[in-house]
């Protein structure tokens, strides 16, 4: 029987992914630094087929789909514009018995500390999460910058550039992939809330009377993206914010939400920013920002609706999600049960024993060709070979043995069901190929 993923505790994935060559913690001799993580060969090509998807995902028939990269650090003036140097806080709270400190809004203060018991508070003080930075050799000519805690802004400055280069109409979105920076109070849960992280967001530029008919749009279309990578849906629901909750800039937003073991909690947000943006760069650059509508002869700062997921909390959902326990020949199993154009190896190729090595080694290098993520695995006895590929979520080993010298043919096992089927050696790349399809 399969477990219920739910119980998955964090512990345990945290220790596997370091295991097995997923996440380190960043600078882990010397003690690691909280709330930054290290990605190692697996956890590369996790993020990087979760970030493919993510692109092909914003494919869609209303308008174009550009991309972008930004410097990750900003000027002050544009933190200003945008509201994050006034508005970028969060409340913290010290205990004082026990030194510990928290977020305010992630606790209930009358209930005295989660970690000592003692009721002795601090006052509630806000915190500017941006990380700020002088830039310039000499300090007293130094220009204060920012770390940027959100990639959308790099988008909104950049909108003129965009819309007057890439031969585009409004609507249209611009997406970018890239690091984000928040001093977190308390970084917690692994991945889920980190201090440097990447996110993926996509401004969609529209006119103001699509707007809400765009807000809808793309959150069914984001709803469809989880599906499409696997993830079990009965885990996701699609949470509104209250009035009290909306940020500075928003008029609406829905929260993506999974079921974390520790709670329902946001994964992606999805944004009707309307023309906030657009209209505070515009009066703090000088500059317009306007586009001019042929059909109507006139011009108009268009709206924004924004969908935005980090691709840190992704993998860790998707880790938590694909986590399996079940029991193979009397011996338990863990393996993650990964879709296999999510997974990040897509097929281990495993002469049965050392004396077949090079033969084997000869289909490896021919599927390699087209499908270079793959692994070759000599070593071990080959039930314990299977287990490895299981628990970094291989869906396919193919077994060279004694009969593919006979008559041509190797054993390809199947993950999820342990099943083993034979195939033509020279149907290996077809086969892996067609299992490969989303
Ligand atoms: P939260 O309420 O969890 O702090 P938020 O509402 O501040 O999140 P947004 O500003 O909407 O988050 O950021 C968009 C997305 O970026 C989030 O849905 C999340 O996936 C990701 N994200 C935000 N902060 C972090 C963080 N500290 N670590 C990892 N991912 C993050």
């Amino acid at each position: 029987m399969t477990s219920d993923t739910t119980n998955v505790s964090l512990d345990n994935l945290v220790s596997l992914c370091k295991r097995r060559g997923f996440i380190f913690q960043t600078a882990d001799i010397y003690g690691g630094m909280n709330g930054f993580y290290d990605f190692s060969h697996l956890g590369v090509l996790l993020k990087e087929n979760l970030r493919q998807a993510w692109k092909d995902s914003l494919y869609n028939e209303q308008g174009e789909i550009v991309f972008m990269e930004g410097a990750v650090v900003g000027p002050e003036a544009m933190w200003i514009a945008s509201g994050h140097v006034q508005n970028f806080h969060d409340p913290m709270v010290d205990c004082m018995a026990c030194k510990h400190r928290f977020r305010a809004d992630h606790i209930d203060l009358a209930k005295g500390c989660p970690h000592c018991g003692k009721s002795a508070w601090t006052e509630v003080r806000t915190f500017n999460m941006m990380f700020k930075t002088e830039v310039g050799a000499a300090q007293a000519h130094a220009s204060v910058g920012y770390l940027r805690p959100e990639t959308a802004q790099s988008i909104f400055v950049n909108f003129k550039n965009i819309y007057s280069t890439a031969r585009v109409k409004i609507p249209f979105g611009v997406a970018q992939i890239g690091k984000a920076f928040r001093n977190e109070i308390t970084p917690r849960q692994f991945l889920f809330r980190m201090r440097e992280f990447e996110q993926m967001e996509m401004e969609w530029f529209c006119a103001p009377q699509d707007s809400v008919q765009a807000f809808e749009f793309w959150c069914k279309k984001r709803l469809a993206f989880y599906d499409a990578i696997g993830i079990d849906m009965s885990k996701i629901r699609m949470r509104a914010h209250e009035k009290d909750e909306l940020s500075h800039y928003s008029q609406q937003t829905n929260d993506v939400e999974y079921l974390f073991p520790f709670g329902w909690r946001e994964l992606e947000g999805i944004a009707h920013r309307g023309n906030y943006d657009l209209s505070q760069h515009s009066k703090h650059s000088g500059k317009d920002l306007s586009v001019f509508d042929e059909a109507t002869q006139t011009s108009y700062v268009p709206e924004v609706v924004e969908c935005s997921v980090g691709s840190d909390r992704l993998l860790l959902t998707v880790l938590f999600d694909n986590y399996r326990e079940d029991v193979v020949e009397n011996e338990p199993r863990t393996y993650f049960a990964f879709k296999p154009h999510i997974a990040p190896i897509k097929a281990a190729f495993l002469p049965l024993v050392k004396k077949l090595e090079e033969p084997a080694r000869a289909l490896f290098n021919e599927v390699k060709k087209s499908i270079p993520q793959i692994q070759f695995d000599v070593p071990g006895s080959i039930g314990k070979r299977y287990r490895r590929q299981d628990e970094i979520g291989t869906p396919y080993c193919f077994t060279y043995d004694f009969d593919s010298e006979t008559n041509g043919t190797v054993t390809v096992r199947n993950r999820d069901t342990t099943a083993q089927e034979r195939i033509a050696l020279d149907q290996v790349v077809h086969y892996l190929h067609d299992k490969l399809k989303k």
